[in-house]
């Protein structure tokens, strides 16, 4: 039975913070701190369309929780964006940074928008109008945006243009995710993936999966879902045999071959309709009889309407949100493995971090450097998570619950503020 909480990302989010306050013994006044963003800000934003006319579009900035240092989180473009799912991704941002020690709160943004069926001119004006409204909430001590689903590279650029604009001083560590040539960091493109795949490896041993040769489905082909897939063979020889993107999926039980499937993705904008393999729907994709699945897309893919025709050894949340409260504890008591989004995903935010420490020292870090510092901080992560789901006879999920809430509620009490 599919419930009304079940597809309401916050709802989950917030399930899963009433289990931890338990577990820690929290006080309710605490409890209901943590239940609630800190900071919102809404925004309407009018853009001169091509055509002339201009289009109001809505923007959301949410900042969750302060209390470990300014905020952290990137920025959605998506036409089915609610405000809801923005405060539940700024709340996992905030036990993201909290769970990897990173001197960070949580954040994140969004702009109800197709960026798709947006220029390059109106994706730009938009960019520059989103940054130019919220410039005086962010910056570099306050909040710092990065790219997340719909948003790249290129936006980051002209966010971080636009910022430097308003403030008058040059602030290139006000966003994160920028290209090298004005401060990114070497690794930061597929950190999400590889920092996921570091995990993954932790658990498979633990698991006692042998990654060689294990199958693996992957639900999206972005940022995440794409180099996770690129990343498979080469950082644990897997063999990648489904993947899908928001129009569907392609199966080939050899294996897929990701190069032609990227190229052909680039040229078409679809992975469908390639003679690279049969064609599945999402549904199928998610239901494959498969070692390791990985959900990379959007929220609520596995809920209690699928969780029982999941038939994957692990779940590896690559994705924020893809695994709904009720489904959690479906298939944990189920015994299905599975690493949670905000221990899976941080790859992403660490080197975002790494990326912060050399604008401010003015310094630059080679690649092995990036690399070789994101495996050490996922991999004592996860075992520090791994340890204590063993020894408490807890999820993975309650696990690093634990942890970071804990370490926010130490931050908030430090603070005086509770
Ligand atoms: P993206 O916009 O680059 O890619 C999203 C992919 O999901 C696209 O391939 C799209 O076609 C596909 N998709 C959309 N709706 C779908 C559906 N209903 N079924 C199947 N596929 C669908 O976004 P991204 O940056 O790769 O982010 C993916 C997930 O990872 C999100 O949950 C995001 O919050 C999370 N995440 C991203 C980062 C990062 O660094 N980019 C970091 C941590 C977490």
């Amino acid at each position: 039975m599919l419930l009304m909480t079940d597809i309401n990302l916050f709802e989950s989010v917030k399930r899963h913070v009433c289990s931890c306050a338990i577990d820690l013994k929290l006080a309710s006044n605490i409890e209901a701190i943590l239940k609630m963003p800190m900071q919102e800000v809404h925004i309407s934003i009018p853009v001169r369309m091509d055509d002339g006319k201009v289009r109001g579009f809505q923007g959301f900035r949410i900042q969750y929780n302060h209390a470990c240092g300014p905020t952290k989180g990137g920025i959605r473009f998506h036409p089915e964006v609610t405000v809801e799912d923005v405060r539940a991704l700024a709340a996992l941002m905030t036990w993201k940074c909290a769970l990897y020690h990173l001197p960070l709160g949580g954040a994140k943004g969004a702009i109800i928008c197709n960026p798709k069926e947006l220029s390059d001119g109106e994706l730009e004006r938009l960019s520059r109008s989103y940054i130019k409204k919220i410039a005086h909430f962010i910056g570099p001590d306050q909040d710092i945006p990065a790219p997340d689903v719909g948003s790249n590279v290129r936006i980051m650029s002209w966010m971080m243009d636009e910022y430097v604009n308003v403030v008058g001083k040059s602030s290139f560590d006000v966003i994160t995710g920028k290209p090298l040539s004005i401060g990114g960091s070497e690794g930061r493109n597929d950190a999400t993936a590889r920092g996921g795949w570091f995990v993954v490896r932790e658990a498979a041993r633990d698991l006692g999966i042998n990654l060689k040769d294990a199958t693996v489905a992957i639900q999206g082909f972005g940022n995440v879902g794409k180099n996770a897939a690129l990343l498979a063979g080469p950082m644990c020889g897997c063999r990648v045999i489904a993947i899908s993107d928001s129009k569907g999926g392609v199966l080939n039980q050899n294996g897929l071959d990701l190069v032609k499937l990227e190229d052909h993705k680039n040229r078409t904008g679809s992975v469908l309709n390639s003679d690279l393999g049969t064609e599945i729907t999402n549904k199928q994709l998610l239901e494959l009889d498969v070692d390791i699945l990985i959900p990379a897309a959007l929220e609520n893919a596995i809920t209690m309407v699928n969780a029982d025709a999941i038939r994957a050894r692990l779940i590896a949340e690559f994705g924020n949100g893809p695994v709904t409260a009720e489904a959690d504890d479906y298939l944990y008591a189920k015994g299905v493995p599975l690493i949670p989004d905000f221990l899976c995903n941080a790859g992403g935010v660490v080197v975002s971090y790494f990326e912060i420490v050399q604008n401010r020292n003015l310094d630059h870090w080679e690649k092995d450097m990036v690399l070789s510092r994101l495996m050490m901080t996922m991999t004592d992560t996860y075992r520090k998570v791994a340890d204590m789901a063993t020894k408490n006879k807890i999820s993975l999920r309650r696990a690093a619950y634990s942890i970071a809430v804990e370490q926010v509620v130490e931050a908030m009490k430090d603070r005086g503020w509770v």
